[in-house]
């Protein structure tokens, strides 16, 4: 057999040895990350997508070299670079999107995915994870569903993959029907997405003047034409704002109709967490399928989303075989059958660095995070309603908080966020409502303190550039 040129260097992360391989590596990378960060100095990068392709140019090439520059090279210009362009959500003036800052126990927990590689689509590639996945998937499945006849959750990507399986279960449900999908115009855009992909009809999508869906236009719409499988979908914690819709009227009117209620909380649901704040989720255990994200409220690196049913029985729609993954004879014999568990086929145990997270802060722990930033996010609020230059679109429902400068038009909003991303000052998202166009702050970050809030409003404030 011919040498590998790297001769004989221990090249694997797993193993005995693996530790050893990945320890000075990994102190290349915490070192290459801190360099990155002090490069560049605050939220983002300076100088817009030019001068960051520029760098990265620079730090890039060569892309694919004959010979190879050895792990701590790589590692180190990489990762520099890396770090150095990257939208910072640990910095409190990056706060645009449901883009949260990663707890270090979960980067860390990662790392040991990483080097162990398991894959979730048959009990041979993931043993433990497999077992942990089963488990913590049904306890955070029982927060969501704590009167659900067997409640369990699937592991997905995000809310889209969420959206997705929470259409495609309804699909099936309606066994051959066409199914009719009502959803608000606040509804996320992955549901229209899902529609199509599944091949569903176009949903029927009801104004949401309010931000909400209403309960009562719902139940006409319900009216129209009767006998219809239909699936209503209501989001807890929207994109744009933030909002909760009015869960518990809206099953009502779900029962009454014998229409499936699948609720979007891929943004609200950790709000589960919290002592005081679960209360906004009333009416979140009465839908059929719910979306979580644990990579928004929750601080996992991506990804980590979750679809709960308050029965597992729900999932049998999915089931698949493949013989070399989960032949039947296997399955009689005692092994457990993943396929069935997610459209995927080698899947990445995301789970893990989420049970760990969730052992060490604990539900109280997270809940307090939560609190934190929903807390930071109203005296965000407190603080615009005071500044007569600035205007606040609504009190916030979870930790999203739209404003602008007092009477500004779309396309001055629209100039000034981008200034702040060219000028990396500041990373704000932008939200477009009936009353116009607003920067949005979606505080996600529970190190957060008001001096950094008055910062931000300062250069939004001082950003007099017409
Ligand atoms: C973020 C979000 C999604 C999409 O989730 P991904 O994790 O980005 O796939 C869906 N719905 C709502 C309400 C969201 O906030």
């Amino acid at each position: 057999m011919p040498v590998p040129a790297s001769g004989t260097a221990r090249l694997l992360a797993g193993g005995q040895s693996g530790p050893g391989v990945l320890r000075p590596m990994v102190d290349t990378v915490l070192e290459a990350l801190a360099h990155g960060a002090a490069d560049r100095g605050g939220p983002l990068p300076a100088g817009g997508p030019a001068a960051v392709a520029r760098r990265i140019r620079g730090a890039a090439r060569p892309l694919i070299p004959d010979e190879g520059e050895g792990p701590h090279h790589a590692l180190r210009s990489l990762v520099r670079a890396l770090a150095h362009g990257a939208a910072e959500p640990a910095d409190p003036r990056c706060t645009a999107h449901l883009h949260c800052p990663p707890l270090a126990v979960a980067a860390a927990a990662d790392l040991a995915v990483s080097a162990l590689n398991p894959s979730l689509d048959s009990w041979d590639q993931a043993p433990a994870a497999c077992a942990l996945e089963a488990l913590t998937c049904r306890a955070l499945a029982e927060l969501v569903h704590p009167h659900g006849a067997d409640p369990d959750a699937l592991v997905t990507t995000g809310g889209t993959e969420s959206n997705q399986l929470g259409l495609l279960l309804a699909r099936e449900a309606a066994q051959g029907a066409p199914l009719r999908i009502v959803r608000g115009a606040n509804a996320h855009h992955s549901v229209q997405r899902a529609a199509w992909l599944l091949g569903l009809d176009e949903p029927l999508t009801l104004p949401t003047p309010g931000g909400v869906l209403d309960p009562v236009a719902l139940h006409t719409a319900l009216d129209r034409p009767s006998g219809v499988p239909t699936l209503v979908i209501a989001t807890a914690g929207t994109t744009d704002t933030g909002a909760i819709d009015p869960l518990p009227d809206i099953a009502d009117v779900c029962d009454h109709h014998a229409a499936t209620l699948h609720i979007d909380a891929a943004y609200g649901a950790p709000l589960l967490f919290s002592d005081t704040l679960h209360k906004r989720l009333h009416g979140l255990d009465r839908a059929r399928t719910v979306a979580l994200d644990l990579h928004k409220l929750g601080w996992q690196p991506v990804a980590a989303g979750l679809l709960a049913v308050p029965d597992g029985a729900a999932l049998e729609a999915l089931a698949h075989h493949a013989d070399y993954l989960n032949a039947d004879d296997d399955t009689e014999a005692g092994l457990p059958d993943l396929l069935g568990r997610s459209l995927r086929t080698t899947r990445r145990p995301d789970i893990f660095k989420i049970a760990v997270t969730l052992r060490a802060l604990g539900r109280r722990g997270l809940g307090e995070l939560v609190d934190h930033v929903c807390a930071a996010a109203r005296h965000l609020a407190d603080l615009i309603e005071a500044r007569p230059g600035l205007e606040l679109y609504a009190r916030p429902t979870i930790s999203t908080v739209l404003f602008r400068p007092t009477g500004a038009p779309p396309a001055a909003v629209a100039a000034l966020r981008r200034r702040l991303l060219h000028h990396g000052a500041a990373v704000l998202g932008r939200a477009a409502t009936p009353e116009g166009l607003w920067l949005k702050a979606t505080v996600l970050n529970p190190h957060i303190q008001p001096d950094d809030l008055r910062g931000l409003l300062e250069l939004v404030e001082g950003d007099t550039t017409p």
